[in-house]
């Protein structure tokens, strides 16, 4: 037999699903959005197996995975629930066929560099992959994502590649900010968004704006979220600080 959570373990995970819920359907009322139109993303990092199953019996298919061995991680208990996995973590050249393997849509594109090296494997496994521009919006010098004023030039660049399908911007906003600092991180990602929109490019339809965690949901969604990536506020506080996947 697998080991099971306990029943106790179990029904804190299934509560804090239906926090988060209740959270995403008050902020689109609030803000006058369908709450179809938010998708929430369970983020697996360092998250046992049996308790990303216990979410996923309880309805929910979109796990974010942000490290080799999260993508590793899943085998047939998890596949037996058919996820729909995107990778958010920090891409590293040397990860990127284990990451082609797995992932549905890859949320951290931020270079052009990356972005051929993805298109000339993909060419090989003759595969289409989605994947998401992630941006720097805290305008703080951080290796991750790309600054705003290059978002349309990469966009545009990215477009040509054949087997990169671009369906959105991602962005980390800022750990452990103010909402207001938040808010205006969400606010320059969205504007980018309409930007792309706007520009119509050709071989392009972007439907997702990947933003906001546990503490800054509600703002992520007033702001123009249509995907939410929740870690803490439904597994629990990690014992490895945001910091060791992204370093400041
Ligand atoms: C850790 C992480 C999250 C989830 O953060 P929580 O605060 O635990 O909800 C979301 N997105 C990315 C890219 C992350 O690394």
């Amino acid at each position: 037999m697998k080991q099971r959570t306990s029943e106790n373990t179990q029904n804190i995970i299934r509560k804090n699903i239906a926090d988060i819920r209740l959270r995403i359907k008050n902020a689109c009322n609030q803000n006058g959005r369908n709450p179809e139109e938010v998708r929430l993303m369970l983020v697996t990092k360092t998250v046992p197996t049996e308790k990303i199953v216990v979410a996923m019996e309880d309805g929910e298919h979109l796990l974010g995975v942000n490290t080799i061995d999260g993508l590793i991680q899943v085998k047939e208990e998890i596949k037996a629930h058919h996820p729909e996995i995107h990778f958010i973590g920090n891409l590293r050249e040397s990860d990127l066929d284990t990451v082609l393997a797995y992932a549905d849509c890859i949320q951290s594109v931020d270079n052009m560099e990356s972005a051929r090296e993805i298109n000339r494997r993909l060419e090989k496994l003759d595969k289409k992959i989605d994947v998401l521009i992630q941006v720097n919006t805290s305008r703080r010098d951080s290796p991750y994502g790309i600054i705003p004023a290059h978002v349309i030039g990469l966009v545009l660049q990215v477009s040509k590649l054949e087997h990169l399908c671009i369906r959105g911007l991602m962005t980390l906003g800022v750990f452990g900010a103010s909402q207001e600092k938040a808010q205006s991180c969400f606010r320059l990602l969205k504007n980018l968004y309409e930007e792309i929109v706007f520009l119509d490019i050709p071989g392009i339809h972007v439907n997702t704006l990947s933003m906001g965690m546990s503490s800054h949901l509600e703002t992520a969604i007033a702001e123009g979220a249509t995907m939410v990536r929740v870690g803490t506020a439904i597994f629990g506080d990690r014992d490895t600080p945001d910091s060791y996947y992204w370093k400041e």
